[in-house]
């Protein structure tokens, strides 16, 4: 099939973009990767009247780090974290992740932040924002800018709570302290498909035992979210092999799944004690 007929606007900066925004609503979407937009509209899920490709707003598309803070532009791209962009564990993380994103010309087009705008909730970028405990600055033409913690950002299944003519224009993630370790597994139905299940683990490790420590899912429900009766279970104790799996099993009963064609709401569970699992022994390595 093909796209229904749209006006094509390229604006040149983020002002003139939501200033599109502005002007044309609900009838309007923005394109950066159009890695989930493009099939939408080719599958006519999606009949935007007015497509505002922002590929040209902006020539930067590498993080800058202030005030202990990386900032995330616009159009970075999900190769663009691998190699490492931005230097430390936190970079490290991000160029991880990206590597889980789907084949390589997914990676090469689709951006950090239409990832997050898309709403997936196996989206591996919404997750680490979420864990990462990010800061996402919205902007509209009439109202300014707005940030939003990642945690009060996904509504549901595909939803934000991002108004028709709001553009995500920045992604703020605080660094890691030196010697935070993270471990990461999803399980994917076939190679380069979205995961039906996904865990990151977050930790900073004090001699024996582990202190601070983050514990997130993803693609289990119908969006990211953190785990703190299972985080709780495993700080300020010292981790053996029965306290994770004692973990794992309190993610597992502390998730309400749901099930799709790829994966029941009862295979999911049990997923999710497996990615916990194998999340939190990396993350310990
Ligand atoms: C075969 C395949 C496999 C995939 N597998 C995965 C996977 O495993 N994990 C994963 O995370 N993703 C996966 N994706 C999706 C991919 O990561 C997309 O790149 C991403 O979801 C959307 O980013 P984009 O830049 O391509 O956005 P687009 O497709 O251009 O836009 C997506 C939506 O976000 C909106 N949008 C885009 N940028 C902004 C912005 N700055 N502000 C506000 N709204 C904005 C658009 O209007 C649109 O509604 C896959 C895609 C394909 C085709």
């Amino acid at each position: 099939m093909t796209a229904a007929a749209f006006d094509y606007h390229a604006p040149g900066s983020i002002d003139e973009a939501v200033g599109l925004l502005a002007d044309h609503g609900t009838s309007a979407r923005l394109l950066a990767g159009g890695q989930s937009l493009v099939p939408a509209m080719l599958a006519r899920h999606a009949r935007p009247a007015h497509v505002i490709d922002i590929n040209r707003i902006a020539r930067a598309e590498r993080p800058t780090v202030l005030g202990g803070r990386v900032r995330i532009p616009p159009l970075m791209r999900h190769i663009d974290f691998d190699p490492v962009a931005v230097r430390g564990p936190l970079g490290e993380l991000l160029a991880e992740l990206s590597g889980h994103i789907s084949h390589l010309p997914v990676r090469l087009r689709g951006t950090f932040c239409g990832a997050l705008a898309n709403a997936d909730p196996a989206s591996e970028w919404g997750l680490a924002a979420v864990v990462l405990d990010a800061e996402l600055v919205a902007r509209s033409a009439k109202r300014g800018a707005r940030v939003l913690a990642a945690t009060e950002f996904f509504e549901a299944m595909s939803a934000t709570v991002l108004a028709d003519d709001e553009m995500l224009v920045e992604v703020q993630l605080p660094l890691l302290p030196s010697g935070t370790r993270h471990g990461f597994c999803e399980v994917c139905p076939r190679a380069g498909h979205y995961a039906v299940a996904m865990a990151l683990v977050v930790l900073d490790r004090d001699m024996d035992e582990v202190g601070d420590v983050r514990i997130g899912v993803g693609a289990v429900e119908p969006v990211p979210r953190r785990l703190p009766d299972a985080e709780a279970l495993l700080s300020g104790r010292a981790p053996s092999r029965k306290l994770l799996r004692e973990v794992a099993d309190a993610a597992a009963d502390l998730v309400d799944p749901h099930g799709d064609a790829f994966a029941d709401a009862a295979w999911r569970r049990d997923l999710t004690r497996t990615v916990a699992l194998r999340a939190l022994e990396r993350s310990l390595r």
